[in-house]
């Protein structure tokens, strides 16, 4: 006999992939990887230290003001947003400027802000991650000395996230992370069967998925160059997809399809084993050197596919990879 069973996700008023149903998953995700994931780097009670300007989005009931929080060496807790520039972004009025920056430490209007920035807000509020460090709205953007100084610590910011929200549907920050879908192509089904043994029935139990949730993603985010350190850098990202949103780590890789998860067999996993340190300087998995290098001649093959807005930027974007392996392998 075999029937369908329903899971506990709710496909109903589940049509956009910012559905409070999703960031519930997302949240449980977050919580699972913080608290039982052996091979994640930051434990719960471990805070890190916060970028030098991260937005403090308050918390979810009571919604403040935003304002931009500074300070040196300051421990906490926040969310890193990777997201591709537009072609006119530059030109945007919700930049972070010299002229702006005083009054913003007071409170930033986010009327004008583009919908990638709101929703991620929301998803901040929905996690508990007070602080979201965005690079347009927490580097000095026409301040060349600034912009130096805090793009020399890009590598460690993504790094010491808590959580990289990954804008994945967009080519800009108008693109927005949450899209309405079809809830019914990332539903997941249980599939209950049974069969006669000596002893009576054995009942067993699968998972069904629709292919959508199990194939490889390829989103434009992975096309650009300045996205793939903060791809392997970060230690678990939430990526928003324009069919689901999905999870990786260095234990899992879970979707709405999937959302038990998988262990994972990509690149990012053979990045933690082969090349990310623990905080005391040890490796995390000693492995020999022809698998290390393995792992760097792959990932500069899939590097190389990449592309710049400034071919110029090409080797200093892959700067803080070089360092991580550089340190990994004294
Ligand atoms: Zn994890």
């Amino acid at each position: 006999m075999v029937k369908f069973a329903p899971s506990s996700q709710k496909m109903e008023n589940n049509s956009s992939t910012g559905s409070s149903t999703n960031l519930e998953l997302a949240a449980s995700w977050l919580h699972d990887c913080t608290n039982y994931h052996e091979h994640c780097h930051h434990q719960p009670q471990k805070k890190s230290t916060l970028p030098l300007r991260v937005l403090d989005v308050g918390d979810r009931e009571t919604k403040q003001k935003l304002f931009l929080s500074v300070g040196e060496d300051r421990i906490g807790s926040y969310a890193a947003l990777s997201y591709c520039w537009g072609k006119s972004e530059r030109k945007r009025k919700y930049l972070t400027i010299k002229q702006n920056l005083e009054q913003r430490q007071a409170t930033v209007d986010d009327s004008n802000f583009p919908k990638t920035f709101t929703d991620a807000i929301v998803v901040c509020r929905h996690l508990g991650i007070r602080f979201l460090w965005i690079d347009s709205l927490c580097i000095i953007q026409d301040d060349e000395s600034d912009w130096k100084t805090q793009s020399e610590r890009m590598g460690d910011i993504y790094a010491n996230a808590t959580l990289t929200i990954s804008a994945a549907v967009g080519e800009d920050s108008d693109s927005g992370l949450f899209v309405d879908r079809d809830p019914r192509k990332t539903y997941p089904c249980t599939l209950s069967f049974q069969y006669p043994k000596e002893d009576g029935l054995v009942t067993q139990g699968a998972f069904l998925t629709c292919l959508d949730s199990y194939l490889p993603r390829t989103a434009y985010l992975d096309t650009r160059g300045w996205t793939f350190q903060e791809k392997y850098l970060s230690p678990r990202t939430l990526h928003f997809s324009k069919t689901e949103i999905y999870w990786t780590c260095a234990s899992s890789n879970a979707s709405e399809g999937l959302p038990m998860g998988l262990n994972p067999l990509n690149n990012k996993s053979d990045f933690d084993k082969y090349i990310m340190v623990d905080k005391n300087g040890a490796l995390a998995t000693q492995v020999d050197m022809v698998q290390r290098y393995y792992w760097w001649y792959q990932a500069m093959e899939i590097y190389s596919y990449r592309n710049f807005t400034f071919e110029s930027d090409r080797l200093i974007a892959l700067g803080w990879i070089g360092l991580e392996i550089s340190m990994a392998w004294r």
